[in-house]
């Protein structure tokens, strides 16, 4: 049997690698020298619908590059270079200085169209494999300046920027990866020093796999880079300085200490926060699924229900109550909550709990009227089919959908609905959706009006341009995943988007893109970043027509998975826009497994997940109230 698992484990290493390769990059390639160059030049700069125009005084780097791809191409094979609207015409304006102006085409902006898009990704695999990487990637910049003192800028080597990120999610773990093993100078700062791999919370929450297999620390990520553990308050946007908090307790007592951050590039990747809606008692009465926390006190409610409703002298209407769970929200985590409750009940209840199984019922209560939105119609029917069977032979449903029930109050022991009904219940979990941080609302608070006026699509999140760069800002301030939003392209709030987002601007970074070019102008649309290091890779070279242009970030949909309890599980692959492979049942599950197993950020963690799986199927979740 061990055998078999771990030649099903060593099976699933190519399905790794080739997933991973589109998170994380197996081999670093080398920026020799970054640039970033100050910014606030006096330009003009105006967006038109279908191209970006820059008037500049002088050469920039965009024209130089410009320029030196027309001379290559015409040296080589003396063909004529595929730059039609991007050359730079003289200006008929009358000026003191001669004006140019540069035409950046719109599809450094717009999406590839997928099967160009395709290709690149199968090419950046390839460059993963094949750019070269120098010894210098390998070593940290000995230079490299802390976060609280900067060095003297040295007149022989250009000083790296210092790069700050914030947080340690997806976001933040897939950018440390993608830039570990390279020269540049980055400090992390989040209040949780590990990366945790929330699609597996919900197991987590109930003993199907251990806390500890599923974080890993984040020093282990990126050795070479710095971290502190701490709380980003608030950011000077002008003075370039972040307001940090560490608090540090021992037994009662807890020290808090300030102290500031200086950067030349802040990432923000601060992810979001629970939404409650503003209904009353949500935060007092109802346990989250957000933290690793959250589950550990969930594992510990559910035990301590069945312990409760097993103590002699309770009334059967009391035992049913104590043994109600209550789950609000049917989205992905929600749903994937209550299949992994039922799991818990159908598996452990008999063995343990046999007296007090006739009262268990999950209530999952959702405000709209079907559950598991982002899959599609025929998908959430198998759902609310597999939700809704009978568990134990011939017996009942344990779980109950309660659709379209919006929850107006929750009490200690009672969640009152809009419709007047109440359900007196044992422990709840709130999974209804994500509202904004506070932090981010700071920032934003301090950004130009270009960033307010998007807010009506971003809502809390900070709205950034097609490379990630925050509206409103200078073009040093960058924002990814589940904290930030591009307006004109609203992506869904998961570990994917997070997880490209972070790659894609791990490998900008290491590529030497400059996200603040010539023509940068604080408040306005900024131009595409830049770089003019090295020669550009294969995937590069396909996706920007002007070499040293970058085009904007694409996101890969890889598809989206849920579990459904019992060995079951969707899967769904887009395909084109309204074409998608769809999957249930076990072979659903195989796939959610697998896929499961090859995310995960550390060969460490993929052993510890399989030998949690592998240790519930054989002696069952461990029920002990740590
Ligand atoms: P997060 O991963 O949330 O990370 C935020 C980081 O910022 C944390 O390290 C936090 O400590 C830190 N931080 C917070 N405030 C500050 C501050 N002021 N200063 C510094 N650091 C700060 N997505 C999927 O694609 N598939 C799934 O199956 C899936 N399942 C999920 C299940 C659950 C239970 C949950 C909660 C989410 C799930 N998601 C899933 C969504 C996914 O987890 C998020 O989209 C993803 O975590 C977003 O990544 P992020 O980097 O933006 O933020
Ligand atoms: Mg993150």
């Amino acid at each position: 049997m061990l055998l078999l698992f771990l030649l099903i484990l060593v099976s699933y290493t190519p399905c790794e690698s080739f997933v991973q390769s589109f998170i994380i990059p197996h081999k670093s390639c080398i920026i020799k020298e970054p640039i970033y160059r100050p910014i606030h030049r006096p330009i003009n700069r105006y967006q038109t619908n279908t191209h970006w125009t820059l008037n500049v005084g002088t050469e920039s780097s965009s024209e130089k590059i410009l320029r030196e791809t027309i001379q290559k191409e015409n040296e080589g094979d003396g063909q004529e270079p595929d730059l039609e609207p991007d050359v730079v015409k003289e200006s008929k304006a009358e000026q003191t200085q001669p004006v140019k102006t540069y035409t950046v085409p719109a599809h450094y902006v717009k999406p590839r169209p997928k099967p160009r898009f395709l290709l690149e990704k199968a090419f950046e695999i390839y460059d993963d494999f094949t750019y070269p990487s120098s010894a210098e990637s390998l070593t940290p910049s000995a230079s490299a300046p802390t976060a609280l003192t900067p060095p003297p800028p040295s007149t022989s080597i250009k000083p790296s920027p210092h790069i700050v990120i914030l947080g340690t999610g997806w976001g933040a773990a897939s950018f440390l990866k993608t830039t570990a093993s390279t020269p540049l100078n980055i400090t992390c700062i989040s209040p949780r020093n590990f990366f945790l791999f929330t699609p597996m919370l919900a197991g987590a929450s109930v003993g199907t796999v251990e806390p500890r297999s599923i974080t890993e620390p984040v020093r282990s990520l990126n050795p070479s880079s710095q971290f502190l553990e701490a709380t980003s308050k608030t950011v000077d946007l002008k003075n370039k300085i972040i307001e940090c908090e560490s608090v540090t307790c021992e037994g009662n007592s807890c020290e808090i200490s300030t102290f500031n951050v200086s950067y030349d590039v802040l990432i923000i990747s601060v992810g979001a926060s629970t939404n409650t809606f503003g209904i009353p008692g949500v935060l007092e009465n109802c346990n989250f699924l957000k933290s690793i926390e959250d589950a550990r006190r969930v594992r510990t409610g559910i035990v301590n229900c069945f312990e409760r409703a097993s103590l002699p002298g309770l009334s059967v209407e009391r035992v049913k109550e104590i043994l109600t769970f209550a789950v609000i929200g049917a989205g992905p985590t929600g749903v994937e909550f209550a299949s992994e409750l039922r799991d818990f009940v159908e598996e452990e209840g008999p063995k343990y709990y046999s007296s007090v199984l006739p009262y268990v019922s999950i209530k999952v209560i959702e405000a709209s009227s079907t559950i598991l939105a982002p899959f599609d119609s025929e998908l959430q029917k198998k759902a609310i089919s597999e939700l809704t069977r009978f568990s134990f032979k011939g017996g009942r449903a344990i779980t109950e959908l309660m659709l379209s029930s919006g929850v107006k109050e929750i009490t200690p022991t009672e969640i009152e609905l809009n419709d007047g009904r109440k359900v007196a219940y044992g422990l709840s979990v709130w999974a209804a959706g994500n509202g904004p941080m506070q932090f981010t609302l700071g920032v934003i608070e301090g950004l130009e009006e270009e960033q307010k006026d998007r807010q009506n699509i971003a809502r809390g999140r900070l709205a950034v341009d097609p490379w990630l760069r925050v509206v409103g800002g200078d073009g040093s301030v960058l924002a990814l995943g589940d904290c930030a939003c591009n307006a004109e392209d609203v992506l869904p709030a998961t570990a994917q988007v997070a997880g490209q987002q972070g790659e894609w601007l791990g490998k900008m970074c290491r590529r030497g893109y400059d996200f603040c070019p010539e023509g940068t102008v604080v408040g306005r649309d900024m131009p595409p970043p830049s770089s003019s290091s090295g020669s550009p890779t294969i995937a590069e070279k396909i996706s920007s027509p002007a070499p040293g242009v970058a085009c904007a970030f694409q996101f890969l949909n890889l598809g989206i998975l849920a579990y459904t309890g019992g060995g079951s599980a969707l899967a769904q692959v887009q395909i084109t826009e309204d074409k998608a492979v769809k999957s249930s049942g076990s072979l659903g599950f195989g796939l959610w497994r697998s896929v499961y197993l090859s995310k995960q950020v550390s060969g460490r963690n993929r052993l510890l997940v399989a030998v949690d799986w592998f240790k519930t199927k054989i002696f069952g979740r461990d029920i002990t109230r740590l």
